[in-house]
């Protein structure tokens, strides 16, 4: 933070008009192509306003909420496919479980980012995305989070996201009576330029709010779990589907006003019924919210079996089936010993030395090894293969 500041170092570019509809198409269009014959629709769209010390907005980012529902044939959506069209389309991806059988995918491709949420249970996939800020007078760099994108907690109220001092906008130095001079913000534990009172981060952790809490909000979807309004909401009806319940959702407002919020989403069978059930904490004032809603009973499918590897690209010159090139192999693992002592993978020539453009997949029948550029596909192969050799 010292020395960067608020402001931003090289002039920002101009934001291109319409970011916003291209992202909320962009969504669309690829939510639509991952799951045909499902509901895409855009929940919300709204925009986060940016402050400095005044109350005037010196800027804002658009955010969009793209929910895909199964409509009354509740599927479970694949995230396999969602990553790998994120990276076809030049996002850079990354994915992870947290333990609640929850799916979460965070793609950013330079200053847009977008969350994919896969609720527990089949029927729903949320994409929330955001636009950078577009700053209406001089530039500055983009805040580390605005209201809606804080994730766990909310907004510094003292920093508005920035994780900067905002006396000295980052910077250290303040103007004083007869020119510059050393901002208070110097003597924080964060360091100066920092906000004080979230030590630079940006946002604050709500009290009572711990991960393990939300955790156990979703999980605990049969409502056993607590008393409470988080725990056991009243039971709504009135909708048909997951998704007619997270439109309606979507535009509920928190007690304060505020109706940001990272909603999360399970779907469960609950004796006659099914029960739809959403889980958030409200970014304005870090209450926990929660609704349920009865839903007409059927079946749920189960988990899909996970998708199978792709296939091999062929020789280039015989058409025949190749096998990955490895290497790198200074302590080879039993799996991967074993699949080179069947034929299954193969040592590069290069022996531990492997460079971006050496082979990546090599043709038994005929000899010819070759470099082939979609490595997530030969990464697929590898790890399908490894996973498949006997252990005997
Ligand atoms: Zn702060
Ligand atoms: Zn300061
Ligand atoms: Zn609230
Ligand atoms: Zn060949």
């Amino acid at each position: 933070m010292t020395g960067e500041g608020v402001r931003k170092a090289r002039s920002a570019e101009p934001a291109a008009p319409g970011s916003a509809v291209w992202l909320r198409e962009g969504l669309l269009e690829l939510a639509s192509a991952l799951y045909p014959g499902l509901r895409s629709v855009v929940v919300r769209e709204w925009s986060d306003a940016v402050r400095l010390r005044g109350p005037e907005p010196v800027g804002e980012r658009s955010l969009v909420l793209v929910a895909v529902g199964g409509g009354d044939r509740p599927v479970f959506l694949a995230m396999d496919e969602v990553v790998d069209a994120f990276a076809a389309d030049g996002w850079t991806v990354s994915r992870w479980e947290d333990g609640s059988g929850e799916e979460r995918v965070a793609a950013g491709r330079e200053d847009f980012e977008v969350r994919v949420h896969a609720g527990r249970g089949p029927g729903l996939v949320t994409f929330t995305g955001w636009t950078p800020v577009v700053f209406t007078g001089r530039s500055l760099r983009q805040p580390r989070f605005t209201l809606s994108t804080v994730g766990g907690g909310v907004l510094c109220a003292d920093c508005h996201g920035w994780g900067a001092c905002l006396d000295c906008e980052g910077t250290g130095r303040s103007r004083r009576a007869g020119g510059w001079g050393r901002c208070w913000c110097i003597a924080g534990n964060a360091g100066p330029g920092s906000c004080v009172e979230c030590g630079g981060k940006g946002c604050v952790t709500a009290e009572g709010t711990s991960q393990r809490d939300e955790r156990h909000g979703v999980s605990d979807v049969d409502g056993s779990g607590g008393a409470d309004a988080f725990h056991r909401p009243p039971i709504e009806e009135g909708h048909g589907s997951h998704l007619d319940a997270f439109l309606d959702v979507a535009h509920r407002s928190c007690a304060c006003g505020e109706f940001r919020c990272l909603w999360r989403n399970a779907l469960v069978e609950a004796g006659d019924h099914l029960v739809s059930r959403f889980f958030g904490t409200c970014q304005g004032c870090a209450a926990r919210r929660a609704y349920a809603f009865a839903l007409p009973f059927q079946r749920l499918p189960g988990p899909p079996d996970p998708p199978g590897p792709p296939e091999p690209p062929p020789c280039p010159h015989c058409a025949g089936v190749p096998v990955p090139l490895v290497g790198g192999l200074h302590l080879p693992g039993s799996a991967m010993m074993r699949a080179l002592e069947a034929g299954s993978v193969a040592a590069c020539d290069s022996g531990c030395q492997v460079s971006p453009d050496d082979p990546n997949w090599r043709c038994p029948s005929c000899g010819h090894a070759w470099r082939d550029a979609d490595a997530r596909r030969r990464d697929r192969i590898l790890r399908a293969i490894l996973a498949d050799v006997p252990t005997s």
